[in-house]
This record gives C-alpha cells, sequence and structure tokens, in this order.
C-alpha cells in the first residue's frame, strides 16, 4: 500500500498532522463549538424553498459577486457596512485561506498566540505561510504591550488575533487590537467567530480608516449554520479587491449562497438560542467549579476547564457516558461546549460521578 511519505509531496507538508477534531457518533456531541439547538422548523422550511427556487438555475454559474448574500450579510452587521465591505466563502477557515492566500504565502510570516484555534497554524502550512507564534500574558491575557512586542521581534505580514479565543473563550481588547495595528503594516485579522456570545465590544468598530484590519465571522457557531459552511469577513473595499485574485471562480454555489441568504432573512429566530446558550455556558462554569475544577472566564460558547489529573482518561470516562467533548492538549485542561439544558445537565451529572477521578488538587 502506499503511504503519504512515498509520494513526491512539498517538503513543508511532510510529517504534518491534518484538522482532526474525533467525531465519534455519540448523542451528547459537545466537541466542536456548535449551537446544539436544531433550526426551527418554519426557518427550515423557507430555506428549502429558497434551495427549490435556486436548484431550478443550477444549470448555470452561480453569481460570482454573491451580490445578494454580501448584502445580507452587511446589514445583518450593521456598523454602517456595506456590500462592499462583505467577502465570504464556504465556512471562515476559506476566508482565512484566502487572505493568507493573498497578503501570506512563501517567504511571508503570520504571527499568532497559543493556545489558539487550531486551524490557525493548519491554513498558515496549507498557504505556505511560515506560522511564528508568541506567548500570551497570564490567565490567557493579551496586553497591548506583549502583542507590539512580538510585532516588535516577529515582523509578521499578518497577525491573527482571535476574539473570544478559541479555546480559551477570552477575548482581546479594544486597545490591543489597535495596538497592533499601529505597530505594523502588515494585516491585522480579528477572527470573531464567536462574537455573538460576547458582551465586549467587537473589533468592527474600529474598521473605519482601517483599510489593513479584517474582522472575520461565520454562520457555523452563533447562527446554528455549521453545516451550510458560510464564513464571511468585513474589511476595507480593497481587501475584497485583494481576496478576488485568489479565490476560484465561482466559490459559492447557487445552493450555499439562497440558503444564507434565507437563513440570514430569519436572523432573529436563528440567533434565539444565543442567551439560553450563554446561560448555559454560565452554569457550566459555576458547576465546574463547585466540583473543584478552575474554569477559565467564557466570552464564548464553550467552556475551558483546569484541574484535571488526567485528561485523556476523563474524555474517555466520559466518552462512554455517550457524551464527547474535546482534549485540546492543554496540560490538565479540557474544553466543553455549551449545550442545551438537558446537555448540559448530562455532563455536569456526569462530572459529579467522576468528579474523584478528574480533579487534581490544586
Ligand atoms: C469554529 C471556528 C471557526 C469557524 O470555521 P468555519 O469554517 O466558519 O466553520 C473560525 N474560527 C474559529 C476561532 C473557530 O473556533
Amino acid at each position: 500500500m502506499t503511504s503519504l511519505s512515498d509520494l513526491p509531496i512539498r517538503d513543508d507538508l511532510r510529517g504534518l498532522k491534518p484538522y482532526g477534531a474525533p467525531t465519534d457518533p455519540v448523542s451528547i456531541q459537545l466537541n466542536v463549538n456548535e449551537n446544539t439547538h436544531p433550526i426551527p422548523e418554519a426557518v427550515a422550511t423557507d430555506i428549502v424553498t429558497a434551495l427549490a427556487q435556486a436548484v431550478m438555475s443550477a444549470n448555470r454559474y452561480p453569481d460570482r459577486e454573491f451580490t445578494e448574500l454580501r448584502e445580507s450579510l452587511a446589514a445583518y452587521l450593521g456598523h454602517g457596512l456595506t456590500a462592499d465591505n462583505i467577502w465570504a466563502a464556504n465556512g471562515s477557515n476559506e476566508v482565512l485561506q484566502q487572505t493568507l492566500q493573498a497578503f501570506g504565502g512563501p517567504g511571508r510570516r503570520v504571527l499568532g498566540f497559543p493556545p489558539t484555534y487550531s486551524m490557525h497554524s493548519i491554513i498558515a502550512s496549507g498557504t505556505g505561510t511560515e506560522w511564528v507564534t508568541a506567548t500570551r500574558d497570564p490567565e490567557y491575557d493579551l496586553t497591548p504591550a506583549t502583542v507590539v512586542a512580538a510585532i516588535v521581534e516577529h515582523a509578521p505580514d499578518v497577525i491573527f488575533l482571535c476574539s473570544p479565543n478559541n479555546p480559551t473563550g477570552t477575548s482581546v481588547s479594544i486597545e490591543t487590537i489597535v495596538a497592533a495595528y499601529d505597530a505594523t503594516e502588515g494585516i491585522v485579522l480579528v477572527d470573531e467567530a464567536y462574537a455573538e456570545f460576547s458582551d465586549l465590544e467587537s473589533a468592527l468598530t474600529l474598521l473605519h480608516r482601517r483599510p489593513r484590519l479584517i474582522v472575520s465571522r461565520t454562520m457555523s457557531k452563533a447562527f446554528a449554520f455549521a453545516g451550510a459552511r458560510v464564513g464571511y469577513l468585513a474589511a476595507d473595499p480593497a481587501i475584497a479587491d485583494a481576496l478576488r485574485l485568489v479565490r476560484l471562480p465561482y466559490h459559492l454555489s447557487v445552493l450555499t449562497q439562497a440558503a444564507a441568504v434565507a437563513a440570514l432573512a430569519h436572523a432573529t429566530e436563528m440567533l434565539a438560542m444565543v442567551d439560553e446558550i450563554k446561560t448555559q455556558r454560565d452554569r457550566m462554569s459555576a458547576g465546574l467549579a463547585a466540583l473543584g475544577f478552575v474554569p477559565v472566564p467564557s466570552e464564548a460558547n464553550f467552556v475551558l476547564f483546569g484541574g484535571v489529573a488526567d485528561p485523556q482518561a476523563l474524555f474517555h470516562k466520559l466518552l462512554i457516558q455517550d457524551i464527547l467533548i474535546r482534549d485540546v492538549g492543554i496540560p490538565h485542561h479540557l474544553r466543553v461546549t455549551a449545550g442545551t439544558e438537558a446537555e448540559t445537565t448530562a455532563f455536569l451529572d456526569a462530572m459529579a460521578d467522576l468528579q474523584a477521578l478528574g480533579r487534581v488538587e490544586s
């Protein structure tokens, strides 16, 4: 049998591992930060009607400029943004990839601050961009001084700031984003995949007169649309012009565009569960703390918690009880997505049973 190492693959890809969140088919899946509430049936019906209409024209290529979708996304974001400020792709991962295709690439560097979203470094390697990292402040914070020092040290072409950050749930302050922008002539991309769960100010408020700032968003998390694969960004219109140079023509199918526009017309219903998810997130944090674990304060729809003696053992004990969470590779920590009330109860009950096994004395 041929193995990967037998193939004439790029040298810089040799030995790398693909993205691989385990996807065991269990009943309680709290591992990839989806909105675990299903789409309301009335909304689903409207989306299907839009898809039925769109499929009739699937003999033709879709609108290459996805104008209606960009208008819908601009209206959803507000902040005075128009369709010219918006770009979209098949998930925000593709938006990030196109950003590095245009502004990174061989001989260029992207700076990130681990622990952060695992795809950031994978997209860097896929685009041949060097991934350089710097250490965070205590409690996973990122002060302006720390970020500026890292920019001075590494001279990156692109800086990825994730806010709220996956997997910690912590946010990057507006002051830090401004300091990063002022310290570089490169691109500053703020990954706001979890913005709808946060009470803090969005980097969208900073876009005016900052043409090198990009704010990326997704419909995969709060918007309960992960399966549809729609991500987007807001930035100066010149950024979209740059991405037009690297995107594949017609990258957003007629079906994707129709589904996303129909879903955005029901934004209120799609986002109806966000407050409830935040309630369950806070319940998870409180419940974990009461059991002696150490939850990191989260602005997202998940909780990273420490104080775990053996994360792999606890992960597997939960899996046996049909609950899937995430080992993100931080010693003595695990990450869990805030689910429905019932899912959250099931998780906390299981944790109470496993408390003695899981906890390290601190
Ligand atoms: C989940 C996630 C995304 C979303 O990726 P999509 O491709 O839009 O599904 C982006 N950034 C971060 C930090 C995430 O956690």
